[in-house]
């Protein structure tokens, strides 16, 4: 497939949690973003989102590094970890606050997950301080319809209200959120192109509403299939799917190539790491990518 040359410089990113190593779904996401950018003479950069001590694994992001490297998906610049930029985050949390865009709010997860997850904004207006209580975004009425053209899922809508309502953006304990923290590294980062699991794709209208209160440029998005286990479960750090096999990185690149409908050829599999990526950002065609929100892992992973 040609890819046309544009003039837009592109960066793309693929940003792990170091909660444990590298599995067949995370590589398959991987390898996807890299060629994405790849295959139109862009950077791809590596972002460790290490902001959830409790849930990190003591080396992990060592390992998913080596892990990328063996895999011949070797980065541009320097690795940006996200423990290194709170106070990037406590700022635009201060700028929110200081435009009236966000709040402190008391409620508990247990009444949230009353509430079905959707927050009715009980704390909205009554002016609590900040002492342990979270902070989130005050929704404005009229901008909480989120559309946007996903390059592999098509259109999608979303209504942030009825979807979330105002959301968290730092928790209690002060650990800045998911949410907050990629908008605004994205926007540090100088990211054009995000590719990344579909399990994800819930969470970019609340991603694209921050960055219009930002006035921040909005990436294009393009959600891949999430690896499945035969009941359907997502691989994950959190269900122990089994860490990549060290010393097989050829085969776990054919297998994901196969598994991102790339056709590779058989012979593929006896080539080193760095001559599959090699053939794979030459064939790389996004447009086989399936539009499927799931699909099952080969077997072995
Ligand atoms: N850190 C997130 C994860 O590992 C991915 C974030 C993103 O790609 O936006 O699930």
């Amino acid at each position: 497939m040609a890819y046309e040359m544009v003039h837009e410089k592109i960066v793309g990113r693929f940003a792990p949690s170091p909660s444990g190593p590298l599995h067949f779904g995370s590589l398959a996401c991987a390898l996807a973003s890299y060629l994405d950018v790849k295959v139109r003479q862009g950077q791809w950069l590596v972002r460790m989102e290490d902001l959830d001590p409790p849930r990190e694994i003591k080396g992990a992001s060592q390992h998913i590094l080596n892990q990328l490297e063996a895999h011949g998906l070797h980065w541009d610049g320097e690795v940006l970890y996200q423990s290194h930029r709170l106070e990037a985050y406590a700022a635009a949390v201060s700028f929110l606050k200081d435009n009236q865009l966000a709040y402190h709010c008391q409620c508990n997860r247990k009444r949230v997950a009353e509430l079905d997850g959707v927050y009715d904004n009980r704390c909205r207006n009554l002016g609590l301080d900040g002492q342990k209580n979270a902070t989130r975004l005050a929704l404005r009425e009229q901008l909480g319809n989120i559309s946007f053209d996903d390059q592999v899922m098509g259109h999608v809508k979303q209504n942030v209200h009825l979807t979330v309502g105002d959301f968290i953006i730092q928790r209690r304990d002060e650990l800045f959120s998911y949410q907050l923290a990629v908008t605004i590294d994205d926007a540090f980062q100088k990211v054009t192109r995000v590719m990344r699991g579909s399990d994800l794709l819930d969470s970019t209208p609340r991603q694209i509403y921050l960055q219009q209160c930002f006035g921040y440029h909005q990436p294009s998005y393009a959600h891949v299939p999430i690896a499945v286990t035969s009941d359907g479960q997502k691989l994950s750090k959190q269900n122990l799917a089994a860490g990549l096999p060290a010393g097989n990185e050829s085969s776990n690149l054919c297998s994901a190539l196969n598994w991102l409908q790339q056709s590779p050829p058989k012979s593929l599999s006896s080539l080193s790491a760095t001559e599959i990526i090699a053939w794979a950002t030459q064939n790389w065609d996004q447009s086989k990518l399936p539009a499927h929100l799931t699909a099952p892992a080969p077997k072995g992973f």
